[in-house]
Order: C-alpha cells, then structure tokens, then sequence
C-alpha cells in the first residue's frame, strides 16, 4: 500500500480518539470505526468486560484500542481518564461525547429520580468529559491544525415529544452548548459539533419503562426501520474526516420513514 493510498483509506491515521458511551450502541460502532478509519482509540463506559471485548476485537481488525472503565458522572474519575489517555495514548484530538440515558414519564408522575439521573449523566457528565479533555484537544489542535469536540444530541433537542420534556431539555442543553463552544473554540481550530438523531436501534429503550412510551416505541418499530449504531458511526467518521477548514456544527439524521 502507498502512503497515498493510506491517505485516502485510512482518514483518521494519527488521530487519537475518546469515545464515551462506548459498551454499546452508538458509541461501541463509533469506536470501531473511528479505528477502521486509522484513529487509535480510547473506549469509555462502566461495563468494562463489554470495553475489553471492544478492544480485542479492535486489535483483531488491525487497530489500537484502550479500555476505560469510568462512570462519567464523576468529574474525578473522567480526569484519571484523560489522564491516562495522555499518558498511554499521548493526548485526544477528537472527544465523541456519546454517553447518555433516555427515561420518557409524564412531568405528573414526579419521577425524580429518573430526572435526576438524566441530568446527572447528559449534561453533567457530558460536561465532566468535556472538563477533562479539553486541555487535549486545544493543545492538539494547535499543534496540529485541527481537533473535534462531538456531541450526541437529539432531534428531542428540537421537536416535541410529550412525556420525553426532562430527557428533551437535556439534549437541548447539548446543542445549545455545541453552538457555544463552537464559537468559543473555533479560533483555536478546534470544531465542535452536535449530532441529532431521530431513533436509533440500542439498548437506549431497554432502559425505558414508562409504558406509554414503550407502546409508542414499539409502534414506531413496526411502521419504520429505524437507523442503526453503525448508520451513526458513518456520520461521525465523515464529520471527523471533513478538511480542518469545514467544521459541521449541527447535523440531524433521521430514519427515512421516522416523520418527526
Ligand atoms: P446505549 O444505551 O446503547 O448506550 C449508552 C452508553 O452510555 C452505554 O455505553 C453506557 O455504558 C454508557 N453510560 C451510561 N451511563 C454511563 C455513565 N454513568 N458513565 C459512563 N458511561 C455511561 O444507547 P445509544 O447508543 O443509543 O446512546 C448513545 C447516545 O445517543 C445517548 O446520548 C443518547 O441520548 C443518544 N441518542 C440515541 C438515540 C436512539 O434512538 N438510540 C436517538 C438520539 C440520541 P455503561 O452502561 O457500560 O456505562
């Protein structure tokens, strides 16, 4: 193979990547692919044998991967993480902010709990991650010309769901955020994105268990095909791939047959 052809192939070769969220889903097809497409690869969640096993079969495919096993929700264990993505991988130049929860419930039921865990995890969280590494991704893209920060938001984050309001304001934090920080981060060649989705097939349902919303899910599942997590791995490749000049700020995929 001629480095040319590397090139072209392989995008993503001498990136450094962070995936959050990476156990399963979205996150898990991203970290793979970002690999494929030459990125070494530092993959984050709790579960860590379902990390191992990402990493292993990273390694069999060709690529280098990192296991860290971290509950992003504390901002002492996603610092310990950039850590040692410093220290093993020499420092991230692209943060896929990937981790997040979806628990839909009337606002009457009072499910304070499930409120609570969507704050904690999608905006503070999402923030613990961005705390940690963004000394990283300023220091790499001034060394290098180009760094990105991308965010999983929603199309909850623009449309109206009944019963989804608490999860909907939380991606709507993320992609008002993502406005920001691009402005704020531009000037150091640092792009920042957000991702907004229509249904994606996950274990994102699985957690739901408001029975109006399953009802509604499960309908959706019958008359659509939804997207899958590798559909929104495609994405992010491209978005990390586009020259350091373009930088898009906020991109919304929908399933096909998914109205709104
Ligand atoms: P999954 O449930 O498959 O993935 C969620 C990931 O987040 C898992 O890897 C989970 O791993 C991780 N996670 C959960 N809690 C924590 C925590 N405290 N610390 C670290 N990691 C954590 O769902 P998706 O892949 O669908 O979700 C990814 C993102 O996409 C989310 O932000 C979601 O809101 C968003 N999204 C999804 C859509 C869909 O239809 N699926 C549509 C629009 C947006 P572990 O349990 O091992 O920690």
């Amino acid at each position: 193979m001629t480095a040319t052809t590397n090139i072209t192939t392989k995008p993503l070769t001498g990136r450094v990547a962070v995936v959050t969220g990476a156990s399963s889903g979205i996150g898990e097809a991203c970290a793979e692919h970002l690999a494929q497409l030459g990125a070494r690869v530092a993959v984050l969640a709790r579960r860590a044998d379902r990390l191992d096993e990402l990493v292993a079969r990273i390694g069999k495919n060709g690529g280098t991967a990192v296991a860290i096993a971290v509950d992003v929700t504390d901002a002492a264990a996603a610092h310990a993480a950039a850590g040692r993505v410093a220290a093993e991988l020499g420092g991230a130049d692209l943060l896929f902010n990937n981790a997040g929860v979806m628990l839909p419930a009337p606002i009457e039921e009072l499910a304070v709990d499930q409120w609570q865990h969507q704050i904690d995890l999608n905006i503070t969280g999402l923030m613990n991650v961005i705390g940690a590494f963004i000394p990283q991704l300023v220091t790499a893209a001034g060394e290098s010309g180009v760094a990105d920060l991308i965010n999983t938001s929603s199309i909850a984050a623009q449309n109206i769901f009944p019963n989804f309001a608490v999860y909907a304001a939380t991606k709507a934090y993320v992609t008002h955020l993502s406005r920001h920080l691009r402005v704020e981060l531009g000037a150091k060649h640092v792009r920042v994105s957000a991702i907004e989705p229509g249904i994606v097939a996950t274990e994102l349902q699985s957690h739901v268990t408001d029975e109006g919303a399953l009802q509604w899910l499960a309908g959706s599942r019958e008359t659509t095909e939804w997207l899958t997590a590798q559909d929104l791995a495609e994405t992010v490749g491209f978005i990390a791939a586009l020259p350091p000049r373009a930088n898009i700020q906020q991109l919304t995929i929908m399933p096909t047959g998914q109205p709104s």
